[in-house]
Protein backbone atom coordinates (compact mmCIF):
# COMPACT_ATOMS: atom_id res chain seq x y z
CA UNK A 1 0.00 0.00 0.00
CA UNK A 2 0.99 3.91 -1.09
CA UNK A 3 0.22 7.00 1.13
CA UNK A 4 1.11 10.07 -0.74
CA UNK A 5 1.24 12.71 2.34
CA UNK A 6 -0.17 16.26 1.47
CA UNK A 7 2.67 18.46 0.28
CA UNK A 8 3.86 20.97 3.26
CA UNK A 9 3.16 18.70 6.17
CA UNK A 10 5.92 18.92 8.90
CA UNK A 11 8.26 16.08 9.40
CA UNK A 12 7.02 15.66 12.94
CA UNK A 13 3.80 15.32 11.81
CA UNK A 14 4.75 12.49 9.31
CA UNK A 15 7.14 10.66 11.81
CA UNK A 16 3.78 10.61 14.40
CA UNK A 17 1.88 9.20 11.46
CA UNK A 18 4.44 6.34 10.64
CA UNK A 19 4.85 5.22 14.22
CA UNK A 20 0.74 5.10 14.10
CA UNK A 21 0.94 2.91 10.99
CA UNK A 22 3.96 0.40 12.51
CA UNK A 23 1.83 0.09 15.35
CA UNK A 24 -0.39 -1.48 13.05
CA UNK A 25 2.23 -4.39 12.53
CA UNK A 26 3.26 -3.01 8.97
CA UNK A 27 7.28 -1.89 8.01
CA UNK A 28 6.88 1.55 6.27
CA UNK A 29 9.75 2.90 3.84
CA UNK A 30 9.80 6.50 3.35
CA UNK A 31 10.69 8.38 0.26
CA UNK A 32 10.77 12.07 -0.26
CA UNK A 33 10.41 13.66 -3.36
CA UNK A 34 11.04 17.51 -4.53
CA UNK A 35 7.44 18.28 -3.84
CA UNK A 36 6.00 14.99 -2.08
CA UNK A 37 6.08 12.53 0.33
CA UNK A 38 5.36 9.01 -0.27
CA UNK A 39 5.20 6.31 2.34
CA UNK A 40 5.25 2.83 1.69
CA UNK A 41 4.08 -0.14 3.78
CA UNK A 42 5.17 -3.42 3.72
CA UNK A 43 3.71 -6.68 5.39
CA UNK A 44 0.16 -7.85 5.68
CA UNK A 45 -1.93 -4.68 5.07
CA UNK A 46 -5.24 -6.53 4.99
CA UNK A 47 -6.16 -5.34 8.36
CA UNK A 48 -5.82 -1.31 7.49
CA UNK A 49 -8.58 0.19 5.57
CA UNK A 50 -8.18 2.09 2.81
CA UNK A 51 -11.00 3.92 3.45
CA UNK A 52 -9.57 4.85 6.99
CA UNK A 53 -6.44 6.44 5.94
CA UNK A 54 -7.89 8.17 3.40
CA UNK A 55 -9.81 9.69 6.02
CA UNK A 56 -6.61 10.91 7.68
CA UNK A 57 -6.03 15.19 7.59
CA UNK A 58 -2.23 14.18 6.24
CA UNK A 59 -3.47 11.95 3.81
CA UNK A 60 -3.59 13.39 0.01
CA UNK A 61 -3.90 9.49 -1.80
CA UNK A 62 -3.67 6.07 -0.96
CA UNK A 63 -3.04 3.22 -3.55
CA UNK A 64 -3.68 -0.50 -2.55
CA UNK A 65 -1.03 -1.98 -4.77
CA UNK A 66 -1.95 -5.50 -3.40
CA UNK A 67 -5.26 -6.88 -3.55
CA UNK A 68 -6.91 -7.40 0.10
CA UNK A 69 -7.78 -10.77 -0.18
CA UNK A 70 -4.76 -13.16 0.86
CA UNK A 71 -6.02 -16.79 0.87
CA UNK A 72 -8.18 -16.54 -1.99
CA UNK A 73 -5.16 -15.01 -3.74
CA UNK A 74 -3.68 -16.75 -6.42
CA UNK A 75 -0.65 -14.99 -5.76
CA UNK A 76 0.01 -16.85 -2.61
CA UNK A 77 -1.37 -19.83 -4.05
CA UNK A 78 0.17 -20.33 -7.47
CA UNK A 79 -1.38 -23.59 -8.48
CA UNK A 80 -5.65 -24.54 -9.54
CA UNK A 81 -7.28 -25.65 -6.62
CA UNK A 82 -9.02 -28.64 -7.24
CA UNK A 83 -12.37 -29.51 -4.76
CA UNK A 84 -12.69 -33.51 -4.47
CA UNK A 85 -16.23 -34.97 -3.62
CA UNK A 86 -16.27 -38.03 -2.19
CA UNK A 87 -19.08 -40.55 -3.63
CA UNK A 88 -20.13 -44.06 -3.36
CA UNK A 89 -17.58 -46.54 -3.65
CA UNK A 90 -14.58 -44.59 -2.50
CA UNK A 91 -14.62 -42.37 -5.86
CA UNK A 92 -14.59 -38.67 -6.19
CA UNK A 93 -16.23 -36.25 -8.29
CA UNK A 94 -13.23 -33.34 -8.88
CA UNK A 95 -13.44 -29.58 -9.93
CA UNK A 96 -11.14 -27.17 -10.76
CA UNK A 97 -7.06 -28.16 -11.91
CA UNK A 98 -8.35 -29.60 -15.11
CA UNK A 99 -11.53 -31.46 -14.42
CA UNK A 100 -15.27 -30.33 -15.33
CA UNK A 101 -17.89 -30.21 -12.30
CA UNK A 102 -21.36 -30.49 -14.33
CA UNK A 103 -24.47 -29.65 -12.01
CA UNK A 104 -27.63 -30.56 -13.31
CA UNK A 105 -31.45 -30.43 -12.21
CA UNK A 106 -34.17 -28.64 -11.69
CA UNK A 107 -34.68 -25.04 -10.15
CA UNK A 108 -36.55 -26.52 -7.10
CA UNK A 109 -36.91 -29.65 -6.21
CA UNK A 110 -41.17 -30.50 -6.44
CA UNK A 111 -42.70 -34.36 -6.45
CA UNK A 112 -40.60 -37.55 -6.19
CA UNK A 113 -41.38 -38.11 -9.24
CA UNK A 114 -40.12 -34.77 -10.99
CA UNK A 115 -36.69 -35.02 -8.92
CA UNK A 116 -35.49 -38.51 -9.31
CA UNK A 117 -36.71 -38.87 -12.89
CA UNK A 118 -34.76 -35.56 -13.63
CA UNK A 119 -31.65 -37.22 -11.80
CA UNK A 120 -31.84 -40.46 -13.68
CA UNK A 121 -31.92 -38.73 -16.89
CA UNK A 122 -28.98 -35.98 -16.28
CA UNK A 123 -26.87 -38.78 -14.84
CA UNK A 124 -27.25 -41.04 -17.96
CA UNK A 125 -26.46 -38.14 -20.03
CA UNK A 126 -23.20 -37.84 -17.73
CA UNK A 127 -23.75 -34.79 -15.25
CA UNK A 128 -21.27 -35.40 -12.16
CA UNK A 129 -23.76 -33.73 -9.81
CA UNK A 130 -27.48 -33.41 -9.03
CA UNK A 131 -28.74 -29.72 -8.32
CA UNK A 132 -32.57 -28.64 -7.13
CA UNK A 133 -33.67 -25.71 -4.67
CA UNK A 134 -35.64 -27.12 -1.08
CA UNK A 135 -35.43 -23.78 -0.11
CA UNK A 136 -35.81 -21.42 -2.45
CA UNK A 137 -35.01 -17.46 -2.20
CA UNK A 138 -38.29 -15.73 -4.13
CA UNK A 139 -38.56 -12.48 -5.03
CA UNK A 140 -42.15 -12.42 -4.20
CA UNK A 141 -43.36 -13.66 -1.03
CA UNK A 142 -46.54 -14.96 -2.55
CA UNK A 143 -44.56 -17.68 -5.44
CA UNK A 144 -43.77 -21.26 -4.32
CA UNK A 145 -41.01 -21.36 -1.48
CA UNK A 146 -39.89 -24.59 -2.17
CA UNK A 147 -40.76 -27.75 -0.73
CA UNK A 148 -38.28 -26.90 2.20
CA UNK A 149 -37.37 -30.06 4.31
CA UNK A 150 -39.79 -32.27 2.65
CA UNK A 151 -37.86 -31.40 -0.59
CA UNK A 152 -34.45 -32.24 1.20
CA UNK A 153 -35.34 -35.70 2.38
CA UNK A 154 -36.78 -35.74 -1.86
CA UNK A 155 -33.42 -34.38 -2.82
CA UNK A 156 -31.38 -37.14 -0.73
CA UNK A 157 -33.93 -39.92 -2.16
CA UNK A 158 -32.70 -39.00 -5.35
CA UNK A 159 -29.01 -39.32 -4.27
CA UNK A 160 -29.21 -42.67 -2.92
CA UNK A 161 -31.03 -43.59 -6.09
CA UNK A 162 -28.62 -42.51 -8.57
CA UNK A 163 -25.60 -42.02 -6.81
CA UNK A 164 -25.23 -38.71 -7.83
CA UNK A 165 -23.79 -36.04 -5.36
CA UNK A 166 -26.57 -33.32 -4.99
CA UNK A 167 -25.76 -29.39 -4.69
CA UNK A 168 -28.72 -27.24 -2.76
CA UNK A 169 -28.81 -23.92 -1.38
CA UNK A 170 -28.77 -22.63 2.20
CA UNK A 171 -30.72 -19.74 2.87
CA UNK A 172 -29.82 -19.04 6.84
CA UNK A 173 -27.41 -20.89 8.92
CA UNK A 174 -29.62 -23.12 10.99
CA UNK A 175 -30.72 -24.64 8.32
CA UNK A 176 -27.28 -26.33 8.20
CA UNK A 177 -28.58 -29.13 10.34
CA UNK A 178 -30.29 -30.34 7.50
CA UNK A 179 -27.26 -30.15 4.88
CA UNK A 180 -25.76 -33.23 6.44
CA UNK A 181 -25.85 -35.52 3.61
CA UNK A 182 -25.23 -32.81 0.67
CA UNK A 183 -22.22 -33.02 -0.96
CA UNK A 184 -22.34 -28.75 -2.02
CA UNK A 185 -23.87 -26.12 0.06
CA UNK A 186 -24.75 -23.26 -2.23
CA UNK A 187 -24.38 -19.92 -1.48
CA UNK A 188 -27.06 -17.95 -3.48
CA UNK A 189 -26.76 -14.39 -5.18
CA UNK A 190 -29.02 -12.62 -2.72
CA UNK A 191 -26.74 -14.08 0.18
CA UNK A 192 -23.23 -13.29 -1.15
CA UNK A 193 -22.75 -10.23 1.19
CA UNK A 194 -24.56 -11.65 4.20
CA UNK A 195 -21.56 -11.91 5.94
CA UNK A 196 -22.67 -13.33 9.00
CA UNK A 197 -23.49 -16.27 6.73
CA UNK A 198 -20.46 -16.80 5.14
CA UNK A 199 -18.49 -16.40 8.50
CA UNK A 200 -20.36 -19.38 9.83
CA UNK A 201 -19.87 -21.58 6.41
CA UNK A 202 -16.26 -20.72 7.51
CA UNK A 203 -16.43 -23.08 10.02
CA UNK A 204 -17.95 -25.96 8.33
CA UNK A 205 -16.27 -28.72 6.40
CA UNK A 206 -18.09 -28.47 3.19
CA UNK A 207 -17.44 -27.59 -0.04
CA UNK A 208 -19.04 -24.84 -0.71
CA UNK A 209 -20.51 -23.22 -4.10
CA UNK A 210 -20.60 -19.19 -4.13
CA UNK A 211 -22.82 -17.04 -6.80
CA UNK A 212 -21.75 -13.95 -7.35
CA UNK A 213 -24.31 -11.18 -6.12
CA UNK A 214 -25.79 -9.57 -9.46
CA UNK A 215 -24.40 -6.02 -8.40
CA UNK A 216 -21.03 -7.40 -7.53
CA UNK A 217 -17.81 -6.64 -8.70
CA UNK A 218 -14.94 -9.33 -9.09
CA UNK A 219 -13.36 -8.14 -6.44
CA UNK A 220 -16.11 -7.88 -3.74
CA UNK A 221 -16.72 -11.72 -4.98
CA UNK A 222 -13.60 -12.77 -3.99
CA UNK A 223 -13.58 -11.10 -0.52
CA UNK A 224 -16.80 -12.93 0.24
CA UNK A 225 -14.76 -16.15 -0.75
CA UNK A 226 -12.17 -15.10 1.71
CA UNK A 227 -14.63 -14.47 4.23
CA UNK A 228 -15.51 -18.02 4.50
CA UNK A 229 -11.39 -19.38 3.79
CA UNK A 230 -10.67 -16.69 6.81
CA UNK A 231 -12.80 -18.98 9.02
CA UNK A 232 -10.87 -21.89 7.83
CA UNK A 233 -13.21 -23.68 5.23
CA UNK A 234 -11.08 -23.54 1.84
CA UNK A 235 -13.43 -25.45 -0.43
CA UNK A 236 -14.73 -22.97 -2.37
CA UNK A 237 -15.99 -22.85 -6.06
CA UNK A 238 -16.88 -19.48 -7.82
CA UNK A 239 -20.24 -19.48 -9.70
CA UNK A 240 -20.72 -16.70 -12.43
CA UNK A 241 -24.31 -16.33 -12.99
CA UNK A 242 -24.68 -13.02 -14.95
CA UNK A 243 -25.27 -9.35 -13.18
CA UNK A 244 -28.07 -6.77 -13.77
CA UNK A 245 -27.38 -4.57 -16.67
CA UNK A 246 -29.06 -1.99 -18.45
CA UNK A 247 -30.39 -4.76 -20.87
CA UNK A 248 -33.28 -6.97 -19.63
CA UNK A 249 -33.28 -8.89 -23.42
CA UNK A 250 -32.09 -11.44 -20.89
CA UNK A 251 -32.51 -12.17 -17.60
CA UNK A 252 -29.04 -11.01 -16.18
CA UNK A 253 -26.00 -10.00 -18.50
CA UNK A 254 -23.54 -13.80 -18.77
CA UNK A 255 -20.11 -11.52 -17.55
CA UNK A 256 -18.10 -14.25 -19.36
CA UNK A 257 -14.74 -11.88 -18.80
CA UNK A 258 -15.23 -13.14 -15.31
CA UNK A 259 -13.99 -16.29 -15.97
CA UNK A 260 -10.45 -15.05 -17.25
CA UNK A 261 -10.56 -12.37 -14.70
CA UNK A 262 -11.36 -14.97 -11.49
CA UNK A 263 -9.10 -17.68 -12.60
CA UNK A 264 -6.62 -14.72 -12.94
CA UNK A 265 -6.62 -13.50 -9.86
CA UNK A 266 -7.92 -16.84 -7.69
CA UNK A 267 -7.05 -20.53 -7.52
CA UNK A 268 -10.36 -21.37 -6.89
CA UNK A 269 -12.44 -22.86 -9.62
CA UNK A 270 -14.80 -21.11 -11.09
CA UNK A 271 -18.45 -22.39 -12.82
CA UNK A 272 -21.16 -20.72 -14.84
CA UNK A 273 -24.37 -20.69 -14.52
CA UNK A 274 -26.12 -19.83 -18.01
CA UNK A 275 -29.62 -20.53 -17.20
CA UNK A 276 -29.87 -17.84 -14.13
CA UNK A 277 -27.74 -15.57 -16.97
CA UNK A 278 -29.82 -15.32 -19.57
CA UNK A 279 -33.18 -16.89 -18.00
CA UNK A 280 -34.00 -18.34 -21.98
CA UNK A 281 -34.08 -22.18 -22.51
CA UNK A 282 -32.88 -22.00 -25.72
CA UNK A 283 -29.86 -19.48 -25.23
CA UNK A 284 -28.33 -21.55 -22.40
CA UNK A 285 -26.12 -24.82 -24.78
CA UNK A 286 -24.85 -21.46 -26.39
CA UNK A 287 -23.35 -20.24 -23.31
CA UNK A 288 -22.41 -23.15 -21.74
CA UNK A 289 -20.18 -23.84 -24.58
CA UNK A 290 -18.80 -20.35 -24.72
CA UNK A 291 -18.29 -20.63 -20.56
CA UNK A 292 -16.08 -23.67 -21.51
CA UNK A 293 -14.28 -22.17 -23.97
CA UNK A 294 -13.42 -18.97 -21.57
CA UNK A 295 -11.93 -21.74 -19.51
CA UNK A 296 -14.55 -22.52 -16.76
CA UNK A 297 -14.40 -25.61 -14.66
CA UNK A 298 -18.00 -26.31 -14.48
CA UNK A 299 -21.66 -25.18 -15.53
CA UNK A 300 -24.70 -25.37 -13.06
CA UNK A 301 -27.41 -25.99 -15.50
CA UNK A 302 -31.38 -25.71 -15.08
CA UNK A 303 -33.26 -29.46 -16.06
CA UNK A 304 -36.76 -29.63 -15.76
CA UNK A 305 -38.55 -32.67 -17.46
CA UNK A 306 -41.69 -30.49 -18.13
CA UNK A 307 -40.65 -26.57 -18.32
CA UNK A 308 -43.86 -25.14 -19.04
CA UNK A 309 -45.22 -26.37 -16.05
CA UNK A 310 -42.14 -26.00 -13.75
CA UNK A 311 -42.94 -23.98 -9.92
CA UNK A 312 -39.82 -22.30 -10.67
CA UNK A 313 -37.80 -20.98 -13.55
CA UNK A 314 -39.15 -23.05 -16.34
CA UNK A 315 -38.44 -20.34 -19.20
CA UNK A 316 -34.65 -21.02 -18.75
CA UNK A 317 -35.59 -24.65 -17.43
CA UNK A 318 -33.72 -27.04 -20.78
CA UNK A 319 -35.61 -30.27 -21.17
CA UNK A 320 -33.49 -33.81 -20.35
CA UNK A 321 -33.30 -34.07 -24.20
CA UNK A 322 -31.96 -30.84 -24.82
CA UNK A 323 -29.42 -31.29 -21.69
CA UNK A 324 -28.35 -34.56 -22.95
CA UNK A 325 -26.94 -33.16 -27.00
CA UNK A 326 -25.34 -30.55 -24.88
CA UNK A 327 -23.21 -33.23 -22.98
CA UNK A 328 -22.63 -34.44 -26.40
CA UNK A 329 -21.26 -31.21 -27.36
CA UNK A 330 -19.56 -30.15 -24.43
CA UNK A 331 -17.21 -33.15 -24.16
CA UNK A 332 -15.88 -32.51 -27.45
CA UNK A 333 -15.40 -28.63 -26.07
CA UNK A 334 -13.43 -30.31 -23.02
CA UNK A 335 -11.46 -32.60 -24.88
CA UNK A 336 -10.50 -29.24 -27.05
CA UNK A 337 -9.55 -27.64 -23.71
CA UNK A 338 -7.98 -30.90 -22.25
CA UNK A 339 -10.28 -31.48 -19.20
CA UNK A 340 -12.16 -33.97 -18.53
CA UNK A 341 -15.76 -34.29 -17.44
C1 LIG B 1 -30.71 -20.99 -8.14
O1 LIG B 1 -29.62 -21.54 -8.39
O2 LIG B 1 -31.82 -21.54 -8.27
C2 LIG B 1 -30.69 -19.56 -7.74
C3 LIG B 1 -31.70 -19.02 -7.08
O3 LIG B 1 -29.56 -18.92 -8.16
P1 LIG B 1 -29.06 -17.41 -7.93
O4 LIG B 1 -28.77 -17.30 -6.46
O5 LIG B 1 -27.85 -17.32 -8.79
O6 LIG B 1 -30.17 -16.49 -8.37
MN1 LIG C 1 -33.60 -21.04 -10.51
Amino acid sequence: MIIAIKPGTAQEDIKNFTALLERRGVKVHYSAGTSQTVLGLVGDTTGISEESLQAHHLVEKVVRVQEPYKRANRAFHPLDTRIDIPVAGGQVRSIGAGSLGIMAGPCSVETREQIVGIANSVKQSGATFLRGGAFKPRSSPYSFQGLGCEGMDLLLEAKKETGLPIVTELMAIHQLELFDEVDIVQVGARNMQNFTLLKELGRCHKPILLKRGYACTITELLMAAEYIMAGGNDQIILCERGIRSFDNFTRNTLDLSAIPALKRKSHLPVIVDPSHATGLAWMVPTMAKAAIAAGADGLIIEVHNNPEEALCDGEQSITPDAFDSLMTVLRKYAALEEKII
